[in-house]
């Protein structure tokens, strides 16, 4: 039974599989468009996000050649190319400039300009004292193959600088901050250094992912021509961590998730995270897909378990819920979870499911259609089948019945008339069976057709007992009938004519031998009624209704009468063709009280 119960999961998968092939291609989808948009996603949560708060204490200075004297680019090529400021390098120009800064009393002055050795230094002990101030940082850079390239006014190993060195994405966009290559801390790291008395705690071969505070603009900068022409005061930058860069020079330009930003500005952020250690933490891709894959269950959950119009709306609460738990946490926590993948793995496995489902649910109506229509073949063939076959039956019926009659007028025999006389009574049943059945089969084909015309309801009662009569006498069953003159009524004399020899019929049949049956017809109000009174066994209370029923018989009638259990059926659907009612009592007085109204005004017809 384990077995069976293995190979039933294993069943119940394999039925499972257009759900979970759909799944995985929709997963599919969201990990592909994670992997196209894995930056773009990410660059976009900055813009999204309000304002951040910032490190009161640094402040962005800015101060271009011109405002120190620099005498302009000189035609050093080499040095252009390797992106260094060497050629604005004023040893005057910096001597003065730093002097009049460190005096605001600062904390730490970084420079983000390179001034390479190699750039026309001329320095003199005196300007050592301030250019070397040990609350000056340089900005030392790392070349291509990974050598740091310290500035000209590196103390000793490199004490007094900080490597800058953005290694941008393959679309040209700085994100990260990777430990350097060489064993000069970063620039923020040191001027982190120089405020905090503990050491920074950046782990060794660390890549941090900057929390960039805002766009351009975010840090409060100064600009140094604004200090020379005094429309500031340098009181400004007491107790500050100055970063002093350019917002003119190219090549001091950096891309980041939130545009272009001066490398001073970058190195503000950077200096921010590195001092409140808030950086975006970024899990793997594989994480990422991990968690697609949980929310696709989740979605496909509930477009299986609900209706299209409530799965519509959960989708997109869900969808909403995902994208704010996601900025939630990025603000919050900083943390990045996708926003886009999430929206579009959910959008496309609505599109995929609901479109799965609508195919399976038209290719169900279509099979139940096509059941239905062959059932309804099969009816019609049953029914032609059923009347071909009681036409032919009735022929050699007749033809039986007219032998017999004819062998009973010339039989002598007693004991042959006697058999005889039973084999016409046989025959008659099976003529009565074969004539209900065919008009069942007309009823059910809709193919009976009535055809009205003046008739007088007496004369067909009249009928109907004289060929009962002889049944009657057989039985010594008085046949009493109390005929009241009518007028003539729009009937088919035909089916009310059988409708009356069918009740007459059933009234011989169960009532006992030296029973009595009246037939009585009145006029009633605008009805006309005909009413058959036999004081035979009758019908229990609890069944009296049922008799009307296609192939109902009484239960436990010891009359021992046979019969199709059609005749009354068709009784009550010929009456009602008619516009009229059946009815049937019994139980108060032995017997039963069976008959129809006919409504004297013709509303039901046909
Ligand atoms: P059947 O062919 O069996 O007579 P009917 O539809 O004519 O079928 O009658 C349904 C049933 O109602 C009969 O089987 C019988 O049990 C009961 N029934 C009909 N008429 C009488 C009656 N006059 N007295 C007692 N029972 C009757």
């Amino acid at each position: 039974s384990v077995m069976r119960l293995i190979l039933d999961h294993l069943r119940g998968l394999w039925r499972a599989r257009a759900y979970a092939l759909r799944g995985i291609f929709c997963w599919l989808v969201g990990v592909g468009y994670l992997l196209t948009d894995y930056n773009g996603d990410f660059d976009l949560r900055f813009n999204l996000r309000p304002q951040q708060p910032i490190d009161p204490e640094i402040i962005v200075l800015y101060a271009e050649p011109e405002d120190w004297g620099a005498a302009g680019p000189r035609s050093n090529r080499q040095e252009a190319l390797d992106q260094t400021d060497g050629y604005f390098w004023s040893t005057e120009g910096w001597n003065r400039m730093l002097k009049s800064l460190l005096a605001a009393q600062p904390k730490a002055i970084g420079v983000s300009y390179f001034f390479g050795a190699g750039s026309d230094f001329a320095l003199g002990q005196q300007h050592l004292e301030t250019l070397q101030d040990p609350r000056v940082i340089w900005a030392a850079r790392v070349d291509s193959e990974g050598r740091a390239l310290l500035p000209a006014l590196a103390r000793p190993y490199g004490l007094n600088t900080g490597v800058v060195d953005f290694r941008p994405g393959i679309d040209g966009v700085v994100r990260r901050l990777s430990s350097p290559l060489v064993h000069i801390p970063i620039f923020g790291q040191r001027l982190a250094e120089r405020t905090r008395s503990r050491e920074s705690s950046l782990p060794y071969g660390y890549s941090l992912h900057v929390n960039f505070r805002g766009p351009k603009g975010t840090f409060p900068t100064i600009r140094y021509r604004d200090l020379i022409e005094g429309k500031i005061t340098a009181a400004h930058l007491k107790g500050k961590i100055v970063i002093v860069g350019s917002q003119s020079l190219a090549n001091h330009q950096v891309l980041t998730p939130l545009g272009f930003m001066s490398r001073a500005e970058v190195l503000a952020n950077t200096t921010d995270n590195i001092l409140h250690s808030r950086w975006i933490r970024r899990f793997t891709v594989e994480v990422y897909a991990l968690y697609l894959f949980a929310a696709l269950l989740v979605v496909i959950w509930i477009i299986l378990s609900y209706p299209q119009s409530v799965s519509t709306i959960f989708l997109g609460a869900f969808a909403i819920a995902l994208a704010a738990v996601s900025v939630w946490w990025f603000d919050a926590f900083y943390f990045w979870i996708p926003i886009s993948a999430p929206i579009i793995m959910i959008a496309v496995t609505f599109i995929v499911f609901l479109s799965f489902q609508l195919s399976v649910n038209e290719q169900k109506s279509w099979r139940l259609e096509q059941e239905s229509r062959n059932m309804r073949e099969l009816e019609q063939l049953k029914a032609n089948f059923i009347s071909l076959i009681s036409h032919d039956l009735k022929t050699p019926i007749a033809k039986i019945q007219g032998i017999t009659d004819r062998l009973l007028v010339s039989m002598q025999d007693a004991e042959q008339s006697q058999d005889l006389r039973a084999l016409k009574q046989s025959s008659e049943e099976l003529h009565k069976y074969i004539h209900s059945i065919l008009q069942l089969s007309r009823v059910e084909a809709r193919e009976l057709k009535i055809n009205k015309q003046a008739a007088d309801i007496n004369v067909l009662a009249e009928k109907a007992i004289a060929q009962i009569a002889p049944l009657a006498r057989a039985k010594e069953i008085e046949l009493a009938p109390d005929l009241e003159p009518l007028f003539s009524l729009e009937i088919d004399p035909v089916l009310i004519g059988e409708v009356i020899l069918n009740l007459v019929d059933n009234a011989v049949k169960y009532t006992p031998a030296g029973g009595r049956v009246q037939v009585i017809s009145r006029e009633e109000g605008d009805e006309i009624t005909v009413q058959v009174i036999d004081n035979g066994p009758g019908i229990p209370k609890d069944q009296l209704q049922r008799i009307w029923d296609k192939f109902y018989r009484v239960e436990s009638q010891e009359t021992g009468a046979k019969g199709s259990g059609l005749g009354l059926y068709l009784v009550r659907y010929f009456i009602e063709l008619h516009g009229g009612r059946v009815f049937a009592e019994s139980g108060e007085t032995p017997g039963l009280k069976i008959g129809f109204y006919l409504p004297l005004e013709d509303v039901g017809g046909v």
